[in-house]
């Protein structure tokens, strides 16, 4: 699979090795042979999400096992393509995230297969397009379905259980000037200027966001200020400033929250300045949180797992990205080989051994929520 490039294309063209197609095919072919029920169903052009089912003979639970299917991009990467293996490592793009844990689905499917295990639930596979980029993928089966009882998402977790993530939502705030030629700077209105009162206001909004009540396992919302733009010529006075920030929801948090607060914030800066006016965009992006209770069966199962495989107490964690969970209006929990620290690297790799206890972790909860 590190061998079957599907890079995402981003907003650039859709081509081969920058689509989910190839590695599609080749999943649905893999599902395919191992007496899984296949189909596959287009998200976007050449970018299909593709399942597999086993079913279940009697009218149990049905557990889906998720994962997208294309990569980060390899600018710089040596070799991202020729996976590897080495000191008990594979290496390559997609190695971690998350061509692993697909690998680890494909086992568990062929174990099951192999063993002749009646099941009553079914057990689904499922490789989704895009999820570096918007997600549409998932917000595809959110859409179209299936809806499933119990889902597991192998995002690299390090293995940790993460039924909760913040949500993120990015906004412009645009502040506006009056240009006029440089030498005269008194004469006009400093777009620039103005953003940067805006920044000033909005620079203790960390602060007020850890006073709040935090989530048990996501602490506390966040504010980072990422993008900023305005001004054509260092001898114009600019008329018009943008800033793109970024906010770290808590599943409590909602949209309205987001501006109310800014607007408390800005406001007041109308009193010192009559002309100041800004204007807040609609989102530029919205990932909703997800927020899986601790008590859910796939939860407790997987939990269960990690201790044994621990010999120590593990407990749920929260997963610092934004994931597929929330938009396929299932319940989900994040939990897959590898770790974040090496996903989207120039070196990215997983480490067999947690491929091994991920495929293991993945079986138990496939007999708990389906026998
Ligand atoms: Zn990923």
């Amino acid at each position: 699979m590190i061998a079957i490039p599907s890079e995402n294309p981003m907003d650039g063209a859709v081509g081969p090795g920058r689509r989910e197609k190839e590695l599609a095919e080749y999943y649905l072919q893999q599902m395919s042979d191992l007496g899984l029920d296949v189909s596959s169903r287009d998200a976007a052009p050449d970018r299909p999400n593709v399942f597999g089912s086993r079913h279940g003979s009697g009218d149990g639970d049905t557990l889906m096992l998720c994962g997208h299917l294309d990569t980060v991009l390899t600018d710089g990467y040596k070799d991202p393509f020729v996976p590897t293996e080495k000191d008990g490592r594979i290496y390559g793009r997609g190695s971690c995230d998350m061509k692993a844990g697909l690998a680890c689905y494909l086992e568990v499917a062929r174990v099951l297969g192999d063993s002749d295990i009646d099941l009553a639930g079914s057990l689904m596979l499922c490789g989704v397009a895009d999820e570096e980029w918007k997600m549409i993928g998932s917000r595809e089966i959110g859409i179209n379905g299936p809806r499933v009882d119990h889902v597991i998402i192998g995002e690299p977790s390090d293995l940790s259980v993460c039924p909760a993530h913040k949500g993120q939502y990015g906004l412009f705030i645009r502040t506006y000037g009056r240009a006029v030629h440089s030498s005269i700077p008194e004469q006009g209105e400093n777009a620039i200027e103005r953003m940067a009162q805006v920044i000033n206001a909005l620079s203790d909004y960390n602060e007020e966001l850890a006073t709040r009540d935090p989530h048990p396992l996501c602490g506390h919302g966040r504010y980072s200020p990422g993008v900023i733009r305005g001004g054509e010529l260092a001898s114009t006075v600019p008329d018009f400033c943008e800033l793109e920030i970024d906010r770290r929801l808590l599943p409590s948090d909602s949209a309205e929250d987001v501006y109310s607060d800014i607007r408390r914030r800005l406001d007041p800066l109308k009193n010192s300045d009559p002309h100041f006016r800004y204007e807040l965009s609609e989102p530029s992006y919205v990932n909703p949180p997800n927020d899986l209770p601790i008590d859910a069966p796939v939860v407790r199962s997987l939990l269960d797992s990690l201790t044994t495989l621990k010999g120590a107490r593990a407990n749920a964690e929260a997963f610092p990205g934004s994931t597929d969970a929330p938009h396929l209006k299932s319940p989900s929990v994040i939990c897959g080989p590898g770790s974040l620290k090496q996903a989207h690297s120039l070196n990215e790799y997983v480490e067999i051994e947690q491929l091994t206890q991920a495929t293991r972790m993945y079986l138990k909860a496939a007999f708990d929520l389906l026998g």
